[in-house]
């Protein structure tokens, strides 16, 4: 007998040989999709009837991940700033060096930079991104005819890879607290806020438009901005809008509030770099006799739909407010370690529940799983010590330490750190940009990538070390599909536009650089 969805639209089961659920690898279970792009159910493989099934041996499935923070054309950079350019550099050497790129980016090479950002990141199993976007305007700070011409550049990039993206705009208003204007910095400005408005609006009308037609819609449910329809029928949205005033250093506090009440009020997701510099922080003690933590905890602007981006520089005070308000946090640790930033007191945030988000950030690299590492192993050498944001801290007595009198290692336990840093590079981060996926349930997206499981880098792992290995060791040459909606980016580690996106890119490097 034939199931009843066979003729027209099938259900579709994908058989890895493992397959991640409940934070465990489990053999035997098939994931099924619906022709919406969600997960209708996980059932053992005996259980199917009429699916459409795609068998994939020798691999195991998991969610796919979510980049938190991302600015896309930065890509141009990379390599391009690995030397010293006087006495000492910095973060804010390098600033200059970023801006200069930035001032010279048509609307096509934010397209084509973009698109091979968002390229590297597919091809890392990452499946949505937070873009922090603040090119707004032609090189000398005239807006286009169209003001969100850049802005939708990059999300048409974002489209045409086939990941999901969160635009989340920025607002950005001046150099800094009595600093002179940055020419420089002419592409970002919108100094008014009712400009920023409108424009967020427009923009906002434009996805929405652009997500209709492209997804099918269920007349019954709605797809505002924002908002994500979770409609039975309905595709999970490709793109949405949210709000990122840049810093406290970008923002002066009159604007802020004006952003905050509006992202209030239209429930958007609200993006903002906060203490990535010992700097940031002086200035703004100068200006408002607070940190930034104790001024956005003061101002009522800390929420469970506010990031801080960074948030390294924080006094121990400080971080109860995140827990308290629900504020999370998105740590960038390979562009951290990068711009000699510091260190985010990841620790510290998880003794106070304070769910943290990876970014790859300025794409010095792109590998969401090094940031997974990084933001334990930096802390290892900070404390000279191992586990560090491990949970589990099992007594003495119940301890398999290595100095039993057997000598035996500990086997069959699985990593609480593996498991808590893979939270952050999925739930963790799709909670913060307000993205589908994240985990592998019933109503979700269909957002997953596979691991060889042949890959030299993770080859031998039992199911109860397998988590701990892909986290800790492996290489992107294990990742073999990449799945955003149920459907197919990268099949066996090639992404269907590859070729193209790269060349196009080559083309640009040697136009920006020779
Ligand atoms: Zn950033």
């Amino acid at each position: 007998m034939m199931a009843d969805n066979e003729n027209k639209d099938p259900l579709i089961a994908w058989l890895p040989e493992l397959l991640m659920t409940g934070g465990r690898f489990a053999p035997g279970q098939a994931l099924v999709c619906d022709s919406s792009g969600r997960i209708v159910k996980l059932a053992r493989v005996d259980e199917l009837q009429g699916e459409k099934r795609i068998i994939l041996p020798g691999r195991a499935l998991l969610p796919g991940m979510v980049n938190a923070h991302s600015h896309a054309f930065q890509r141009v950079l990379r390599g391009r700033t690995e030397y010293r350019t006087g006495p000492s550099d910095s973060f804010w050497t390098w600033r200059e060096m970023m801006y200069s790129a930035a001032t010279r980016l048509t609307p096509e090479d934010v397209y084509d930079a973009s698109r091979l950002t968002f390229l590297e990141m597919a091809l890392n199993g990452i499946t949505s991104v937070g873009e922090f976007h603040y090119l707004h305007h032609a090189p000398d700070g005239t807006p286009y005819d169209d003001p969100n011409l850049l802005a939708k550049e990059v999300v048409r990039a974002a489209g045409d890879v086939g990941i999901r993206i969160a635009l989340l705009r920025v607002a950005y208003a001046r150099s800094g607290f009595q600093v002179e204007q940055n020419p420089q910095q002419a592409r970002f400005l919108e100094i008014d806020p009712d400009v920023y408005f409108k424009n967020l609006e427009g923009l906002s009308a434009d996805v929405t438009r652009a997500n209709s037609a492209t997804v099918r819609e269920d007349p019954s449910s709605r797809a505002e901005s924002g908002a994500l329809a979770h409609g039975r029928a309905t595709a999970p949205s490709p793109a949405w809008v949210g709000v990122a005033p840049h810093s406290v250093r970008a923002v002066p506090i009159e604007y802020l509030r004006e952003v905050i009440s509006y992202a209030n009020q239209h429930e958007l997701k609200v993006h903002m770099h906060v203490a990535e510099q010992p700097a940031e922080v002086s200035a703004c003690i100068e200006e408002y006799g607070r940190t930034p933590v104790a001024m956005l905890a003061t101002e009522g602007i800390l929420s469970e739909r506010f990031t801080a981006v960074h948030a390294i520089h924080v006094t121990p005070k400080a971080i109860p407010s995140f827990a308290e308000t629900g504020a999370m946090v998105c740590a960038c640790p390979t562009t951290e370690r990068n711009l000699g930033d510091g260190v985010v007191p990841a620790d510290e945030y998880f003794k106070h529940k304070v769910p943290i988000c990876l970014g790859t950030d300025s794409h010095a690299q792109i590998d969401l799983l090094e940031d997974a590492r990084e933001l334990e192993y930096h802390l290892r050498l900070q404390r000279l010590e191992r586990a560090v944001l491990s949970v589990a801290r099992p007594t003495e007595s119940e301890s398999p330490a290595v100095s039993s009198s057997s000598g035996a290692l500990p086997h069959g336990r699985p990593s609480d750190t593996a498991a808590a840093l893979f939270d952050c590079a999925t739930k963790s981060g799709a909670r913060s940009i307000g993205s589908p996926g994240g985990s592998l349930e019933p109503g979700q997206a269909a957002d997953f990538f596979t691991v060889a499981l042949d890959d030299p880098s993770i080859s031998g792992a039992s199911s109860d070390d397998l988590l701990s290995r892909i986290v800790f060791s492996l290489s992107r040459a294990a990742v073999r599909e990449v799945v955003v909606g149920g459907r197919p980016i990268v099949s066996e580690g090639r992404h269907l536009i590859q070729e193209e996106v790269v060349e196009r890119f080559n083309e640009l490097q040697q136009k920006l650089w020779s």
